[in-house]
């Protein structure tokens, strides 16, 4: 399909050496890179001489090593998780035991509607189901600490759990998985929900911050517009689904290949999972049908228009 966003996939940071990325702002990769994780999953330092963490990453003993050298002779006070998911949140427990820093976040990996029969398992390999945090945070609490205060912004979709987090000092916003400048992240039940996806952009494109630093990737630039692109992006997508479906019912491997025309082979599975994340938000709002709850497996149809009242 078309792609309207103006992705950036500019990335010069190296695993191991953290290095300054914006004022008051280290980044550090880990070495994990992917079809999922593009170069790795970036850790952030904030601030200077009493810091905080943000992501701490992997469960990867070089990385965690990179990122308490990276920090010798300072103190780290706080750890702020983005999200559970296992590219981003294992690393807390060595990072904490090493520091005794506190750790925020939404709460617990939990997914965004109850599961159907087989999806226990595929939550397991993608969540860091033990993690909790010292202090779970609501919407816009803000946390300060030595030149720094950071705003929680929830913003469910790629998981339920998701936070961004606004640094005032520097007008950015740690923008987790949520918004990435190199793709558009997977929303994929049981995960995530597109309906939280859209409204959770809806509510960054309102904010003013130019900048994003996000997990994975390079920095995102002219941000709001960016964000505008990305809700254009999934509306194009959401198009394309119920054009398909206008010519007929069909199940998400023939959606699949209508959509997305020269996929990495490895993101098959993912681009199935995004359309079912589609179709999920289409059945409730009542534009498409299917028999019972949308489920993977299932087939798809436009629901009938209900007639006007005589
Ligand atoms: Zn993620």
């Amino acid at each position: 399909m078309n792609d309207d966003i103006p992705y950036n996939k500019a990335f010069d940071l190296v695993a191991g050496r953290a290095s300054e990325v914006a004022p008051g702002v280290r980044a550090l990769v880990a070495n994990n890179p992917g079809p999922f994780t593009f170069k790795g999953t970036v850790s952030y330092i904030i601030g200077r001489g009493q810091v905080a963490i943000l992501d701490p990453g992997p469960e990867d003993e070089a990385h965690v090593a990179a990122l308490l050298d990276a920090v010798r002779g300072e103190s780290v006070n706080a750890i702020f998780v983005t999200h559970t998911h296992r590219d981003h949140s294992p690393a807390t427990r060595k990072i904490k035991a090493a520091t005794g820093a506190t750790v925020y976040a939404q709460g617990p990996h939990r997914a965004a509607r109850p599961l159907h029969i087989g999806e226990a398992a595929q939550l397991d390999a993608s969540a860091d189901m033990a993690f909790r945090p010292d202090v779970t945070l609501a919407d816009q609490q803000t946390v300060t600490g030595k030149g720094w205060t950071m705003e929680a912004l929830a913003t469910p979709g790629h998981t339920a759990n998701h936070m961004a987090y606004a640094l005032h000092e520097a007008n950015l916003i740690f923008s987790g998985d949520h918004v990435m400048a190199w793709s558009t992240p997977i929303v994929a039940p049981p995960d995530g929900a597109m309906g939280d996806y859209m409204a959770s952009l809806t509510k960054l494109a309102q904010r003013s911050e130019p900048i994003y630093l996000p997990g994975h990737g390079g920095p995102v630039n002219n941000a709001p517009r960016f964000v505008q692109s990305y809700i254009r992006h999934r509306k194009a997508r959401e198009a394309s689904i119920l054009h398909r479906l206008d010519k007929g019912a069909a199940d998400i491997p023939t959606l699949v290949r209508a959509i997305y025309i020269g996929l990495d082979p490895r993101l098959i599975g993912a681009a199935g999972l995004s359309v079912l994340a589609h179709l999920e938000d289409l059945v409730a709002r009542g534009v498409v049908a299917t028999d019972g709850a949308p489920t993977i497996g299932g087939v798809y149809r436009l629901a009938e228009l209900p007639r006007p009242a005589a």
